[in-house]
């Protein structure tokens, strides 16, 4: 946590995310270190000044991770959990709210209302890729997504291409797009030795090609006027 921490601050990351609670499609698979790793971000995050985001899979579990990180997430398979939307909304920290793999952007914007509908207005919606009939990449990340909820909402857009995408070599690239065509914000995984991560080394960017995107994302951003 410690060593991603300094590679994300000294790269010019903005907010620390670690899986605590991980939503795994097998059962087999690490699944996170639950409370003892919300301890860990929430350590190495004062420790690094740097606010910090985990995800809740249950009701259960938002109340723990609001305890231990500045953002709740929600991740893409519990996007129309609506009581976990609810527990969210009732809670004060801002949620940052990923979209479902088949949700439509109605159906994830309603889901960004059972979190507002509850007295939280700090939402953040994420794009990190819809399931399509693609087999070429992990998922298809919907750009259209993000001039159409500019359109529909204040809320701010944050993107995803690690998941969107899911090949490493190719992240940049997408993450450079999703600057283009408007995102307020990029969500990006990381790892120093990618081949030891226990979930999604494939689609880690390594802590070199961090450094350079984030550099090329800065001019990229002024040629739009804007700063990051
Ligand atoms: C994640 O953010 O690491 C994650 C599990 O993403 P998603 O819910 O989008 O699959
Ligand atoms: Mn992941």
């Amino acid at each position: 946590m410690e060593e991603i921490a300094k590679i994300v601050k000294d790269g010019g990351g903005t907010i620390l995310r670690g899986g605590a609670y991980k939503p795994r499609s097998s059962p087999y698979t690490f699944q996170g270190l639950g409370e003892k790793g919300l301890k860990y971000l929430q350590e190495i995050g004062a420790k690094y000044k740097i606010p910090t985001i985990s995800e809740a899979m249950s009701v259960d579990q938002v109340k723990l991770v609001s305890k231990y990180c500045d953002i709740v997430q929600v991740g893409a398979r519990n996007v129309q959990n609506y009581d976990l939307l609810k527990a969210c909304g009732k809670q004060k920290k801002p949620v940052l709210l990923k979209r479902g793999m088949a949700t439509t952007i109605k159906e994830w914007l309603l889901s960004a209302e059972y979190i507002l509908s509850e007295g939280n207005s700090n939402v953040m919606l994420c794009e990190r890729g819809i399931r399509t009939f693609e087999t070429a990449t992990r998922f298809t990340l919907d750009l259209n997504a993000i001039p159409v909820v500019k359109k529909l909402t204040h809320l701010p857009i944050v993107l995803d291409p690690s998941h969107g995408i899911g090949i490493r070599e190719h992240v940049p690239t997408m993450a450079k797009a999703c600057l283009a065509a408007g995102a307020d914000a990029i969500a990006l995984e990381i790892h120093p030795r990618p081949e030891e991560a226990l979930s999604d080394g494939a689609q880690s960017l390594l802590p070199d090609q961090y450094k350079k995107l984030v550099s090329e994302l800065k001019v990229l951003a002024k040629a739009l006027n804007r700063e990051i």
